[in-house]
């Protein structure tokens, strides 16, 4: 739920996502229909999505208890070495370095001449203090969100300026490009992923629509352009598996979970 949206405005969805599926078992026996309407103000569906799928897999697949090594949670659908980490080390204080945007800012600055590509990673998994991975990991990502800053770092600040190359100089360093999601009307294309999800989910049976029906609903004054994206975004989810094609009616459906 903390992806992209702040503590303070995910406490209130939390609490009542957690009044209503309380354990593992009650959200994965729930329909993927019912957990969206749930999540319904919180928005980015897809999460609600991939964490259901991720109820269901411990449910079904790991007799209701998650793993707690990076490889075992890498298996949970929707997770990533990121988030793995992140989980391994805070909910089961495993010796793993977690790197988000903020940590490989800090390491890019300490390796300003670096050429070619840095592997954040492995470099980050050299300085782990192994004793105290969890307060190594908050210490460093704090550090990134509060003092170096990717465009005005307080070098004067910072606990670790002896030390660091970029100290006085790190606006100039380079931080890592932003991502360029792509956009339509002004929007990126997850958020039309988890509506047009949440449009095949609306009720607790399965729904089929075309992808005209698709566009008409989210594009009542569609153009052509509306209309190619929204088929480029159904495209895009069943290669993620997310929704199969009925290629004889030609309608779209979610893909039952695993
Ligand atoms: S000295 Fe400046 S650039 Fe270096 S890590 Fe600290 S805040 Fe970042």
């Amino acid at each position: 739920m903390l992806q992209q949206t702040q503590a303070a405005r995910v406490i209130v969805f939390y609490r009542s996502f957690l009044r209503r599926f309380p354990t593992v078992r009650k959200l994965a026996s729930a329909s993927p229909g019912s957990v969206l309407r749930t999540w319904k103000g919180l928005g980015y569906n897809m999460r609600a999505l991939r964490l259901h799928a991720t109820a269901v897999h411990v449910h079904r697949h790991q007799r209701g208890a998650f793993p707690t090594t990076v490889e075992g949670l890498m298996e949970l659908p929707g997770i990533g070495p990121y988030t793995a980490r992140a989980v391994a080390v805070f909910a089961y204080g495993r010796a793993e370095a977690v790197v988000d945007t903020n940590v490989q800012r800090i390491l890019q600055r300490l390796h300003p001449r670096s050429s070619g590509r840095i592997d954040f990673q492995k470099l980050a998994d050299r300085l782990l203090a192994r004793r105290s991975p969890y307060d190594w990991n908050q210490a460093v990502m704090e550090l990134g969100a509060t003092i170096c800053t990717p465009s005005s770092p307080r070098c004067h600040a910072c606990p670790i300026a002896p030390y660091c190359p970029s100290a006085g100089k790190a606006a100039r360093v380079a931080s890592k490009a932003k991502s360029h999601e792509r956009l339509h009307r002004g929007q990126p294309r997850r958020i039309y992923r988890g509506r047009v999800l949440a449009l095949l989910l609306a009720s607790d049976r399965p729904t089929t629509r075309t992808d005209r029906a698709i566009a008409r609903v989210l594009f009542p004054n569609r153009s052509a352009s509306d209309s190619r994206f929204i088929r480029e975004v159904l495209v895009s989810l069943k290669k993620d598996g997310l929704v199969s094609l009925d290629t004889r009616r030609s309608v779209w459906k979610v893909r039952p979970l695993r």
